[in-house]
């Protein structure tokens, strides 16, 4: 078997009859990185790579010393979960020599189960970003077109998976970090239900929406990755102290009567025709699956962007102050005094949009705006969530679009925040509400002669991740969009 050009599951079986060494998998895909990532032309999807710690952990599994659902099998994890090897930076100059003294919770399970851990990923600094150019390091490309961005912030995770430089790899999602990418490189990629898996050791951008997810080929190495990294931390006082359901990687297992949700709120005229055309080809896959197909309101969606903007700022511009040079981060060495220390510490650590948010989630926050921004958001996202419950008595899983539209080229919208930030339209609200979703590869565009991925979303309720998996594995049998690679 080539163990590049196969799911995790496969993989982790073919280690296990030892078909394969985990010690010749590990190798082939750090070849392939070596071939792929660095250079003028590479995809610059990992910012570190472990290569003799990763053969190290390989060859113990190869020994029989390291066993566990996940022996032998690499995965890629983004540059904001700690690590007590390497370098954890955000993609960050703040952060850029820091080296964590413990391991997130998050990768311990998946090297608890015999993970081999082959690197970090590139991403949007401080996860603030739809497409990774706001790295401060280097611009993630896009392996179906390397004009275009992959998608962000967990870009450097979604393209790493995408051209099979790991057998699985690790995102954040906020406000769609994991779904957004996953649909622009035609990947799967899961936000769980916020409080699932622990985010100990996950450097905070806004604490109350951020989740860690898995990016893999097929819906099984999803819930694979699910049921190792899911359960109760009580290292994480936000964990969810909700049973890991035994049945989550049973995907295959007939979902039982449908009710598949449409949301008109979801489906814009201004959608790329593309997004629409596979939208409705979903939606043709569940009716001839004998789903039942019902309209559901979600009458606040639109107001999801302006809401996320101020508690995600407000949250961020909280979590980011202990980077000031002396607790936390890059310290200046032209400092006057103790304030201008930390002035010119944050003002050399921070890149532009980081900036940005501090300033937006600042004045939200300051008094005399607290009510008029921060607590009107509060009051609004508490009505996007009970536009989810009430869908939710009504259908099983909402079919929807991940995106407007296929992958933007680098740069095209880097001048414009607003129009970044519009990237997380379909993907946001979810996050304000809490509950899982998970974007599927839905298809594929073909825009300037390249062919582009389309995702398409399936929103559920919380703590259903395993309705939801078997619901997106009806999709998966009935296409073969998942199996389209971008031929890296
Ligand atoms: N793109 C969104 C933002 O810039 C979401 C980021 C995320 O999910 N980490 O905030």
């Amino acid at each position: 078997m080539n163990p590049t050009d196969t799911t995790l599951t496969e993989l982790r079986d073919a280690i296990a009859v030892k078909a394969v060494s985990a010690a010749e998998a590990t190798r082939a895909y750090l070849d392939r990185i070596q071939a792929h990532d660095n250079g003028d032309a590479g995809l610059h999807a990992y910012h570190e790579v472990f290569a003799d710690r990763a053969i190290q952990r390989a060859e113990a599994v190869d020994r029989g010393e390291v066993t566990g659902p996940l022996a032998g099998v690499p995965i890629a994890i983004k540059d904001l979960l700690c690590t007590d090897y390497g370098y954890t930076t955000c993609s960050s100059k703040m952060l850029e020599n820091f080296r964590a003294p413990y391991t997130a919770t998050a990768v311990k399970k998946l090297e608890d189960a015999g993970a081999v851990i082959l690197g970090k990923t590139n991403m949007d600094e401080f996860a603030m970003g739809s497409s990774t150019e706001n790295s401060a390091f280097v611009t993630t490309r896009n392996p179906w077109d390397t004009d275009r961005v992959p998608g962000g912030s967990s870009g450097g995770s979604a393209a790493a998976m995408s051209a099979d430089l790991c057998a699985a790899s690790i995102g954040t999602d906020t406000g769609g970090s994991i779904r957004q990418p996953a649909a622009l490189c035609g990947v799967v990629g899961m936000k769980p239900t916020y409080g699932r898996i622990s985010r100990y050791g996950l450097i905070a951008f806004a604490s109350s929406l951020d989740q860690v997810g898995p990016f893999t080929r097929t819906v099984a190495d999803t819930a694979l990755l699910l049921k190792v990294m899911m359960g109760h931390d009580p290292l994480d006082s936000t964990s969810a102290n909700v049973e890991v359901p035994e049945d989550i990687d049973r995907v295959d297992e007939a979902p039982g009567n449908m009710r598949i949700g449409i949301a008109k709120e979801y489906l814009s005229d201004s959608n790329d025709p593309s997004v629409a055309a596979a939208t409705q080809k979903a939606i043709e896959v569940y009716k001839d699956f004998g789903a039942e197909i019902v309209e559901v309101d979600l009458p606040h969606t639109e107001y999801g962007i302006p809401v996320y903007y101020i508690v995600a700022t407000a949250e961020a511009s909280s979590n980011l102050a202990r980077y000031d040079g002396v607790h936390y981060g890059h310290r200046t060495d032209k400092a006057a005094d103790l304030i201008d220390l930390y002035c010119r510490s944050r003002a050399e650590g921070f890149g532009d949009e980081v900036k940005r948010r501090i300033m937006l989630g600042t004045y939200a926050l300051s008094s005399g705006y607290y009510d008029a921004y921060y607590n009107r958001a509060l009051k609004v996202r508490r009505l996007i969530k009970n536009d989810f419950d009430a869908a939710f008595e009504k259908c099983d899983a909402i079919l929807c679009p991940t995106t407007t539209a296929p992958a933007f080229k680098i740069g095209e919208l880097a001048d414009d925040p607003l129009a970044m930030y519009m990237n997380d339209v379909y993907t946001v609200n979810c996050n304000l509400a809490g509950n899982a979703g998970i974007s599927l590869p839905g298809g594929t565009a073909t825009v300037d002669g390249k062919e582009l991925p389309v995702g398409v979303q399936l929103l559920g309720p919380s703590f259903d991740e395993s309705r939801l998996l078997k619901i997106a594995r009806v999709f998966e049998a009935a296409t073969d969009h998942h199996t389209r690679r971008p031929g890296v």
